[in-house]
């Protein structure tokens, strides 16, 4: 069987990337190991996707070439998508930070994209484990279900985490056969493990939510914090994902909308407790649990004004060094891939392997919280699509 083009990965990009290669008329063939495509998709922002972001600019990615990304985001914007959803009558809204949710859940955009490939013939086939592939005149793809060959191929596997949900280290792999270069791989937007003593501290937190100023070396997160039985979720930890490396420290602003010092002078000569006149701006359970860990369960009155100075420093600087992050079966995306500088950032294709083209996850861009990467995946998609 021979086809235009062949995209490993039914995903988002490959999704995307099949129906504008199918639209300009090429013959499309996508094949997926997993039973169903765009699984992540589905799973995605709990169910509601959280599908792209109005203020998309590279400035909201991380790549070591931190430019790549420009051309294809300003050849797809958030706009274009959002012109798609409303041509398929898909309610969206938009919530803080420009981040755009489909109001009636992800199933809905997995549909517009099956939709939209359908009416640009694009073949879809499922459960097709690929054995190997070959470059000699076209590409030849060997699968479990058959042989096939294509002019073109495009890799969209995607990152590494969820592997039940159908991740793989294949378009890496493949990617390195032909000879490109990966960076250092890390999973990222990820929740952080407590370290041994704060573990004991802090476990009985889970489910507690608090609104913090999270930093990690120059960088502050405001946003909100989870407690999880095993360590740190949330926006905010999962921003600072992205740059943490192993023995980082994080630091905690627990109140970065108030002068702790002049809070605690202004209480000094009162009886209350200090977790009780936390309270007020915290969880009652945390201020528990983090004056005790900390040795500051005592009544306002009795702390010298030494002690007061301490405490207010603890409130705006709590020093978290966690023990490591819950890896890959928990991280959102993968940070790292596919080089781009042997990348054309206009149609994707690789600068050593004519034919060859990339889109999605699989590539080192890699975007922050709030709808950046499903943006990333339509935006580069597009573009291998309308080059392919
Ligand atoms: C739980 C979760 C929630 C998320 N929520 C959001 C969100 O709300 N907003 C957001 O912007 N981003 C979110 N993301 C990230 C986003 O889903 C991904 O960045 C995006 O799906 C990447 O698109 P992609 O096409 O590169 O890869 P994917 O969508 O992962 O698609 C890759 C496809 O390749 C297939 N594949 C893998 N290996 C092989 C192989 N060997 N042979 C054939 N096929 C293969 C897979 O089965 C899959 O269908 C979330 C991720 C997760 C895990």
């Amino acid at each position: 069987m021979k086809t235009d083009v062949i995209i490993i990965g039914g995903g988002a990009s490959g999704l995307m990337c099949a129906k504008a290669a199918g639209r300009r008329g090429r013959s499309v063939l996508v094949l997926d190991h997993a039973d169903r495509v765009c699984k992540k998709v589905l799973a995605s922002g709990g169910g509601r996707c959280n599908c792209t972001n109005l203020t998309v600019s590279h400035q909201n990615y991380t790549s070591a070439n931190p430019h790549f990304c420009k051309s294809a985001l300003a050849a797809y914007s958030p706009a274009d998508f959002l012109r798609l959803l409303d041509e398929h009558s898909i309610r969206w809204q938009e919530e803080d930070e420009g981040r755009i949710f489909c109001a009636d859940g992800s199933s809905k955009i997995v549909n517009m994209l099956l939709e939209e490939c359908r009416a640009a013939r694009v073949k879809i086939s499922v459960n097709s484990e690929i054995i190997k592939i070959k470059k000699k005149e076209n590409f030849v793809v060997v699968t479990k279900r058959g042989t096939m060959e294509c002019s073109s191929i495009v890799i969209a596997c995607g990152g590494l985490s969820y592997k039940d949900l159908g991740a793989s280290a294949y378009g890496f792999n493949l990617a390195e056969d032909f000879g490109h270069r990966i960076t250092e791989l890390r999973p990222a937007l990820v929740p952080f493990i407590w370290s041994k003593s704060d573990l004991a501290s802090y476990s009985r937190l889970s489910g507690v939510t608090i609104k913090c100023a999270l930093k990690h070396a120059k960088r502050v997160f405001k946003s909100s914090l989870l407690f999880t039985h095993k360590g740190i979720s949330g926006p905010a930890a999962f921003q600072s994902s992205i740059y943490w490396k192993d023995g980082d420290a994080l630091t905690v602003n627990l109140l970065p909308d108030t002068d702790a010092l002049e809070l605690l002078m202004q209480n000094r000569h009162r009886k209350v407790m200090l977790q009780n006149l936390l309270s007020s701006y915290l969880p009652a359970s945390f201020c528990e649990a983090w004056t005790e860990a900390n040795g500051f369960s005592r009544q306002l009155n009795a702390c010298s004004e030494k002690e007061l100075r301490r405490i207010a420093d603890a409130l705006k600087n709590w020093t978290i060094v966690p023990h490591g992050t819950e890896g890959y079966r928990k991280a959102e995306v993968t940070l790292g891939g596919v080089n781009t500088d042997d990348i054309s950032s206009k149609t994707m294709e690789s600068k050593i392997v004519k034919d060859l083209y990339f889109c999605g996850e699989v590539m080192d861009v890699t975007g922050m919280l709030g709808g950046y990467n499903l943006h990333w995946a339509w935006a580069s998609g597009h573009a291998a699509g309308e080059h392919v």
